[in-house]
Order: C-alpha cells, then sequence, then structure tokens
C-alpha cells in the first residue's frame, strides 16, 4: 500500500477523553473512530489488524478440529424465553421490537441459538462430538462503555459451543479449548494466564478466564510466577488425544492463578513468597462447562448407545476479538506508540523514502515495494512529501514492526537502513538482503 492512497487519518493530538494507552493510540493512529457511547468504525488500519486476529482465531479452532459458521446478530425473543434467561439477562440487553410487534434482541451471547439449532438436526450420540463456533459482532448495553474497544457496547467475539454425549467427553472438549487458546494467545504475541473462573450468569461448574497481564486491566489478579514463564512453543498437539490435552491443562492449571472473584489467601500463601504476585490484568477469553443446563430445559437431547434419550453436555468458550486489539497495545507499547508483534502487524514493514521525488529513491522504494509483494510481504510505502522526521514519527505510531529507509546518502553505498520497531537498531544492508530478512522473519506467519 502506498501512504499517499491510503486512508490513515493519525492525529497530532492526544485526544482527551481516552484514559489509557491503548485507547489514546488507537485513536492517534487513525485505527478506529467513536460513533456513538462504546460503538466504533474501524477505519483501515484498524481493520486489518482487526482482520489479523479474527483470522488467526480461524485457524487455531480449525486445528483443533472445530467448525466455523454464522449466525444472525438479532434473535427471537422467544428463545431466550425456554432458558428463562430473557428476564434474567436485565439491562444490558438490547431488546429490539420490529414493526409486526414481534420481540427482538441483539444477541449478547449465543447458547440458546446453537441450542435450537443443534435440537433441529441432531439426535444421536453417533454425530457427537461437535464443536461449532462464529465469530460475529455482540451487543451488551454496558452501565459504562470505556477504554475504547476493551469495553465496547458492540463488540467482535468468537463464541464456540460443544456439544458431548456425557462429562468425560465434555471436559476434552474443554481441553481441547484451553489448549487451542494458549496457541491462539501465543501467535499474537501474548501471555494470557488460564485463571480460575467464577461461571457466572452462564451457569456450571467448570470455567476458566485468560487474563493478559497490564496495569491498565479491570480485574485484580493472582498468581505463582511460575506460570508466567511457560509457552507451548513449537510443540505439535494432538487435539483428539485426551490426556495429551489434559496433560498440558494440568501444566498450565496447577500453578496458582486466579482473579479477584476466586482468590484465596489461604491457598495463595502456600505458593513460596518469591514467586507470589499481584497485578492486574485484562480479560481477552474464558471457557465454561456447564452441563444441560441449557439442553434440559430446551430439549437438546440425543440417543445414547443404550438407547436411552438423554440431553446433551454443553461447553461455551469465548475470545474478545476486538478487545485483543486493545490488549495487545496494552501490552507492546512506547512513548512513542504502537509496537505490534509480527503475528498481528497491519503491514509487515513500512518504507521510508527519505528524499520523495529524487529519481534514485523512487526507483529504489518502488523496486523494494515490488520485491517485497513478490514474496508475499504487504509493505506500507510512506511515498508523501513529508519531512523525514515527520515520517518517522508515523511509523512509530503506527507500530510497524520493521521499517526500511532509503535516502540517496545510503543508495551511493548501495545500501538501505533496516530497522526493528522494538529494540530501535538499525542495520545497513543491500536491498535484496533487506527483503531476504524479511522474508525469513515472516516465514510461517
Ligand atoms: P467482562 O467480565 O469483561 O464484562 P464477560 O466475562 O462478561 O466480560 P464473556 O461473556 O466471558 O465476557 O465474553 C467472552 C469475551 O468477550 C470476554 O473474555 C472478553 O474478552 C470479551 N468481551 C466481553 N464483554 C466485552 C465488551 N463489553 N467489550 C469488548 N469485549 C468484551
Ligand atoms: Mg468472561
Amino acid at each position: 500500500m502506498r501512504l499517499s492512497r491510503y486512508f490513515l487519518p493519525v492525529l497530532k493530538e492526544t485526544p482527551a477523553e481516552a484514559q489509557i494507552v491503548s485507547h489514546r493510540l488507537m485513536l492517534r493512529a487513525g485505527m478506529i473512530r467513536q460513533q456513538a457511547a462504546g460503538i466504533y468504525s474501524w477505519l483501515p488500519l484498524g481493520y486489518r489488524v482487526l482482520r489479523r486476529i479474527e483470522e488467526i482465531v480461524h485457524d487455531e479452532q480449525q486445528r483443533a478440529g472445530h467448525i466455523p459458521m454464522l449466525m444472525p446478530t438479532l434473535q427471537p425473543a422467544d428463545l431466550w424465553r425456554e432458558s428463562g434467561r430473557y428476564d434474567d439477562y436485565g439491562e444490558e440487553m438490547l431488546r429490539i421490537t420490529d414493526r409486526h410487534g414481534r420481540d427482538l434482541l441483539y444477541g449478547p451471547t449465543n447458547e440458546e441459538m446453537i441450542t435450537d439449532i443443534f435440537r433441529a438436526h441432531v439426535a444421536s450420540y453417533k454425530d457427537l462430538p461437535l464443536t461449532l463456533y462464529h465469530i460475529q459482532w455482540k451487543f451488551r448495553d454496558e452501565i459504562r462503555p470505556r477504554f475504547g474497544v476493551m469495553r465496547g457496547r458492540e463488540f467482535y467475539m468468537k463464541d464456540g459451543y460443544t456439544f458431548d454425549i456425557d462429562k468425560d467427553a465434555a471436559v476434552h472438549a474443554y481441553n481441547r479449548h484451553m489448549v487451542s487458546y494458549l496457541r491462539t494467545y501465543e501467535r499474537m504475541g501474548l501471555q494470557a494466564i488460564p485463571m480460575r473462573a467464577d461461571t457466572g450468569p452462564i451457569g456450571g461448574d467448570l470455567s476458566h478466564e485468560f487474563l493478559v497481564l497490564a496495569d491498565t486491566g479491570e480485574s485484580e489478579v493472582f498468581y505463582d510466577n511460575a506460570i508466567a514463564g511457560l509457552t507451548l512453543g513449537g510443540r505439535q498437539v494432538n487435539y483428539d488425544d485426551r490426556d495429551e490435552c489434559a496433560a498440558i491443562v494440568h501444566e498450565w492449571t496447577t500453578p496458582y492463578a486466579r482473579t479477584d472473584e476466586t482468590h484465596d489467601e489461604a491457598v495463595f500463601a502456600e505458593v513460596p513468597e518469591a514467586r507470589r504476585e499481584s497485578s492486574r490484568g485484562i480479560e481477552v477469553g474464558q471457557i465454561f462447562y456447564f452441563g444441560t443446563k441449557y439442553s434440559e430445559p430446551m430439549g437438546a437431547v440425543v440417543s445414547n448407545d443404550r438407547g436411552e434419550r438423554v440431553p446433551v453436555h454443553m461447553g461455551s468458550h469465548g475470545i474478545g476479538v476486538s478487545r485483543l486489539v486493545g490488549a495487545i497495545i496494552e501490552a507492546s507499547h512506547d512513548e512513542k506508540g504502537i509496537i505490534w508483534p509480527e503475528g498481528v502487524t497491519p503491514f509487515h514493514c513500512g518504507i521510508v523514502n527519505l528524499k520523495q521525488g529524487d529519481s534514485g529513491a523512487d526507483t529504489a522504494c518502488e523496486a523494494l515495494y515490488a520485491a517485497l509483494t513478490a514474496r508475499g510481504l504487504e509493505p506500507l510505502y510512506d511515498d508523501t512529501d513529508e519531512r523525514a522526521g515527520a515520517k518517522f514519527a508515523t511509523q512509530d505510531l503506527i507500530g510497524l514492526p520493521w521499517r526500511i529507509t532509503v535516502g540517496p546518502r545510503g543508495l551511493a553505498k548501495g545500501v538501505v537502513e533496516l530497522t526493528s520497531r522494538r529494540s530501535g537498531e538499525s542495520e545497513e544492508l543491500s536491498p535484496e538482503a533487506a527483503v531476504e530478512r524479511l522474508a525469513e522473519i515472516y516465514a510461517g506467519r
């Protein structure tokens, strides 16, 4: 993309309404625009990051064997009357009446709808296990929308639903989700710690929340820092292997890690003092096993291998896709701006032309652009007439992990400069070597 033809409305001033750094930086970098309290347009740069996060979520869900689909944002109230949640959900539910006087709602989640789909089409244990998921906009009329996309009213969420014949099988589905979530966050350059959670209004008896540590997080968290060093790395996981998934879950859930809602001082005191940490965290996902809470009242029943009709065991599993954009920035920025992890960056690198209009510099930038594109990379080429200082400031603000700087002085020596946004370190190398280096860095991402 050439910046002169792009739409990147960066702001010079720091917007006064934004209280936390991710919100400020998203506004300044021209990623979002607020349209009403807690409701945002995703401008082109923000939209690119949202899409990259969404792609990682899809990829890891499908790797785990989960099946994508799409349910609507509007739902009939009658479905929620069946589960009893139409009245229970309260003021957070946006209720709508259509021209025929029928009650609808903008879905805050989809347990009822997926249970309806299941009961209409599945009748036998032979069709289980089954995990269906979608990524769709949700609406919750939060009393205090704030922190930009981190606590919106309209937000983008992945929600997956598991159907199994009994509790053992459902616990495997739960474990599979935990492992796939750990991989998902790791690919985004995040460490998200699973913490034991209350099951809340969704109900049930097994739940973990995934928290990214950040000072601005809304939850208070307590953990054994032995968990902070765990990574899956390149580990291959066989998602059909119950023992293997259970072992990974065991590894990640054995060290103490809880939010203020489930924190237990007495148990925490057993962790050696040097390893006891308390800080704040951002919830970026949650998994639940809730048994037959919806299948029983809604009649989602299957026949088992003895021919008996039994309610199906269910779980639901969410990832805050739009919240993650803010959470990643909270975890990865400096005083100059955002620092995107390579896994989610909106463009793979920037190209800064120090002397636009100089035929040598222009030709070298065009050649770099073509060579990077040919290698499957997407550069953002700053071909505007801005001063070099302003171009660097924009690059730092929008946070592309790599920048190639091209100017007549370097070209006279046959080199360009490759700079890491994270370390600030630069290296002079030939344009061909710079392309090669970036292709290596992004291989497999
Ligand atoms: P919270 O406790 O932050 O209100 P929740 O526990 O009610 O969230 P879930 O029902 O678990 O949310 O939804 C799954 C995920 O969706 C959450 O882990 C979070 O990342 C995201 N999410 C929930 N509410 C919002 C919101 N208002 N804005 C943006 N993302 C949200
Ligand atoms: Mg939650």
